[in-house]
């Protein structure tokens, strides 16, 4: 390991929930040995070769599995936020789809989630996203955004913003929802041209969201189009790039030819995440440690790209300021 990539202080703001439970966890959290049985052997599976997005969607649901009473949520939430802090991340933005259960509601869910953030006592500030995920319809996907506000309400120094999420290839973006999640203080961060999809990509620039996810299939040599990127370039938009998430699914053919490329070159707004490094198998610091790798970036580099990150971040301004400052201050002790 890097250990310029690992002593950095990181900014991580794309960073799934499920998908973020390490296979520690996984085995801490016992009750459910089939799916970590399964969990272990997909795993394996995805070491030998590149898996598609559908199949990276199964592991998913293993983790899913092992958090399905308010127990494990806890003790989930509370383990991504201790190795997220472990890797020297200074601020961390979880997203979660809110869930209901056998023994707990949607509501409850949540509120566990929130429970174990606010019990964090490490160095580390946490926030939470809420996402509708793709597949539900109206007027499922009122109702959970109708949680979603409420719950915003309840907890605003938490609950931050709304993500859409989960498979691309399913569901649709419903825009009147997210207008309505704007309009109700909530920031936007939006899984965005994950695959081809010019009109969904379309529509949702032009919603304005505080964020995107991936951004894959904008330029058009990575199967966007010149009127999308364009597009993209008077908005500038900050994107969440995953490169291992990427690769892994095969949205990307390779590190080297990740269209990230073009944000670097362009020197466009992006931030550096791992989308779910319990899935992938990796961290924060691996991510920037291939970033540097692939695209010849120093150290310098490496080091602004977290302190811009602090501005696309939905964190409140004061606490803005106090990233900024560990940031600065970190650079003139350990940066010559
Ligand atoms: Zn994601």
């Amino acid at each position: 390991m890097n250990e310029f990539c690992k002593n950095l202080p990181k900014i991580e703001l794309h960073a799934h929930l499920n998908g973020s439970l390490s296979s520690q966890t996984l085995k801490k959290l016992g009750c459910f040995d089939e799916s970590i049985e399964e969990y272990h052997r997909l795993n394996k599976v995805m070491e030998r070769s590149s898996r598609t997005l559908d199949e990276c969607f199964l592991l998913f649901k293993v983790a899913h599995n092992a958090t399905r009473t308010k127990e494990a949520v806890y003790t989930a939430t509370k383990d991504v936020i201790e190795e997220f802090f472990n890797d020297n991340a200074i601020y961390l933005e979880l997203r979660t789809t809110p869930r209901s259960e056998e023994c707990m509601t949607m509501e409850e869910y949540v509120e566990t989630v929130v429970k174990a953030i606010q019990d964090n006592k490490l160095n580390i500030i946490v926030k939470l996203l809420l996402s509708i995920d793709r597949r539900y319809q109206l007027p499922a996907s009122d109702n959970v955004m109708n949680l979603i506000i409420k719950m915003k309400n309840k907890y605003p120094d938490i609950i931050k913003g709304v993500d859409l999420s989960g498979n691309p290839n399913v569901g649709i973006f419903n825009s009147e929802l997210f207008k309505k999640a704007k309009e109700s203080g909530l920031s936007l961060s939006l899984h965005c041209g994950e695959v081809k999809n010019d009109k969904e990509v379309e529509e949702m620039l032009f919603l304005n969201p505080d964020r995107i996810g991936h951004a894959t299939c904008i330029h058009p040599k990575y199967e966007g189009s010149e009127e999308l990127w364009n597009l993209y370039c008077q908005k500038l938009i900050p994107a969440e790039c995953c490169l291992t998430s990427n690769v892994v699914c095969g949205t990307s053919k390779s590190y080297a030819n990740h269209h990230i490329l073009e944000w670097i070159k362009n020197d466009l707004p992006f931030t550096i995440s791992t989308d779910d490094k319990g899935v992938f198998n990796t961290t924060l610091s691996t991510e920037y440690e291939l970033l540097q790798r692939h695209f010849d970036l120093n150290d310098s580099d490496l080091w602004k790209i977290n302190y811009n990150s602090i501005d696309y971040s939905f964190a409140e301004s004061s606490e803005k300021d106090k990233l900024r400052d560990i940031m600065l201050e970190w650079k003139t002790k350990y940066m010559k």
